[in-house]
């Protein structure tokens, strides 16, 4: 997992932000207050078990700090119409 910033933080609500290792630009993440304490604790379980319902995207972004953008990039969808 990479480093995160709390960039605000409300009643329920927790922004985060990371920044993605490749094109190194700040992506904020929101997130319950209940799942950024998790987060930032020791005993924090396997992310896709804390962050059930965040898209796949996002969650590699605090897995890996590859943003959607470049994760699409270095690992673009095969074309399914070609037989080689
Ligand atoms: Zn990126």
């Amino acid at each position: 997992m990479v480093p995160f910033l709390v960039l605000s933080r409300s009643n329920d609500d927790v922004v985060l932000q990371v920044v993605c290792v490749t094109c190194e630009k700040p992506k904020q993440l929101t997130v319950t207050t209940e799942q950024a304490r998790e987060l930032a604790s020791s005993a924090r379980r396997n992310i896709q078990f804390v962050l059930p319902d965040m898209p796949r995207a996002q969650r590699e972004l605090l897995i890996t700090g590859t943003c959607g953008a470049c994760w699409n990039e270095l690992f673009p969808p095969l074309p399914s119409d070609e037989t080689k």
